[in-house]
């Protein structure tokens, strides 16, 4: 019989407001200058009292809104107490009997409880002979998020992790960069043969979806090893080193019995019935609604992920599909570009995708439609969509980039193709169709890429086959 995974994720997100969680000190935790946003409050002097920042539970209240959870009617903040060197109260205002959240689900995961506290220090200990400690993010707001115990592979995990930063950063609640710690994954997992879980093992720090898909797989690894060669998995919290792709020991796992939980009595207990009919109106569109309405428009799921996980191509795309006013055909090709051609213009850093006019892409776009020029000559009008003047369909006509439809302008075209190439027409009527390519090509270049090739192609054949 097989082992079986259980994996429970547990998800720390730092919540983007003006000011921190319980003071008014400037919420800036990467600010390079070291306890440059402190007060008496986040560093706890004492007698000091903490004030709860309401745009951080609002920002709760609409992820939870987002994700279907139940809001809570009441709720509270608990002291959550443990002593080191960057928790000056020794202890940490959290959130436990009564989370802002209960149930909801993201990804097909579903999520026990989403509460809200306040983020540690930052310590640095290699720091000559001494330790340092950095006040900057303490007290920074801190959404923590746990799901249920229901994950059983490491792709899902991951899948996980991405939808929720996507939808955080939809919601503009957070920048969840894992690199910077915005976001922080730990995962609970074990394994077992029967329908009781096995013994538990936290790993921390994983602070890229390459680090928990790794780490999770590591830990299944390990534990199936010790456990088929008759050894005894203890509970703990381990990290997760990056460069030897491992995990190691850190300590035995505390239990909620160790942080002594109870009311903080500095903090007023909340009615919630407040907060929630505020923030439903600025729900923006998820990012699955997103994909189910560009499903409807047939375009093909990968660019679609493509679009909504890129915060200005998103933007851009949703203009475009009210320009184009949802016709699939044309928003396939806008999709298209955006994601190819526009990509790696922008990539190449000479233009940015904030100063793309979203009406000259539509008016391009519209224009290829309706064969008023090609993709060749579009490719090439691609950088005129980043400046200010006159539209597309202006700029080609002053270029003479307008596709040459009228019959006897083409019918000079090939003509002067046939002159200046006998031999290559010679061999298309000896027979050899390739040549027409070549011919083609030519009568192009000629029209400096404003022909229509197919009509072209088709007055050559007609010429040379008469
Ligand atoms: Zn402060």
């Amino acid at each position: 019989m097989q082992y079986v995974p259980t994996i429970g994720l547990e998800v720390h997100a730092e919540l983007k407001t003006k000011s921190k969680m319980f003071c008014g000190c400037k919420n800036d935790p990467h600010d390079a200058d070291a306890n440059a946003h402190t007060c008496p409050v986040c560093l706890a002097h004492p007698g000091t009292l903490p004030v709860p920042n309401q745009a951080a539970i609002e920002k709760v209240i609409l992820f939870g809104k987002a994700i279907g959870a139940t809001i809570a009617t009441y709720s509270e903040f608990d002291r959550k107490n443990y002593f080191y060197p960057d928790i000056p109260k020794a202890y940490q205002i959290s959130q436990y009997a009564y989370p802002f959240l209960t149930g909801g689900e993201i990804a097909g995961v579903k999520l026990t409880r989403v509460h809200l506290e306040e983020d540690t220090a930052r310590s640095q200990h290699d720091q000559g002979s001494g330790s340092l400690v950095d006040f900057n993010r303490a007290g920074v707001p801190l959404m923590e998020l746990v799901t249920e115990p229901v994950i059983h592979d490491a792709a899902t995990a991951e899948r996980f992790a991405k939808e929720l930063q996507l939808i955080l950063r939809t919601l503009d609640i957070s920048d969840a960069n894992m690199e910077r710690g915005e976001m922080r994954v730990e995962a609970n997992i074990s394994i077992s043969k029967t329908a009781e879980l096995g013994t538990k093992v936290e790993v921390k720090n994983l602070n890229s979806f390459r680090s928990v898909v790794g780490a999770i797989e590591y830990e299944i690894a390990r534990h199936q090893e010790v456990l088929e060669s008759g050894g005894v998995l203890h509970q703990e919290t381990r990290g997760w080193d990056e460069v030897k792709l491992k995990t190691f020991t850190q300590r035995s796992k505390e239990t909620a019995k160790d942080y002594r939980y109870f009311p903080d009595p500095d903090l007023t207990k909340m009615d919630m019935s407040s907060f929630a009919p505020r923030v439903g109106e600025i729900m923006p569109a998820l990012p699955q609604e997103k994909r189910d309405k560009y499903k409807n428009l047939g375009l093909p799921s990968d660019q679609v992920e493509i679009v909504i996980a890129h915060r200005e191509l998103d933007r851009i795309f949703a203009e475009v599909v009210k320009l184009l006013h949802e016709q699939p055909a044309p928003l396939k090709l806008a999709m298209n570009y955006l994601t190819s051609d526009l990509l790696s213009l922008v990539g190449q850093g000479t233009v940015s995708f904030s100063t793309l006019d979203t009406a000259k892409l539509a008016e391009l776009i519209t224009m290829l439609c309706e064969s008023r020029i090609n993709s060749r000559i579009a490719k090439d009008l691609l950088p005129e969509l980043f400046v200010e003047g006159p539209g597309i369909a202006e700029v080609a006509e002053a270029r003479g980039l307008l596709q040459v439809e009228d019959e006897s302008a083409l019918k000079e075209i090939v003509a002067t193709v046939i002159a200046n190439n006998p031999g290559p027409a010679e061999e298309f009527k000896a027979g050899k169709a390739a040549t027409l390519q070549f011919l083609v090509g030519q009568g192009m270049k000629l029209s400096r890429g404003a022909a229509n090739p197919a009509k072209l192609a088709e007055l050559i054949t007609l010429e040379l086959t008469k």
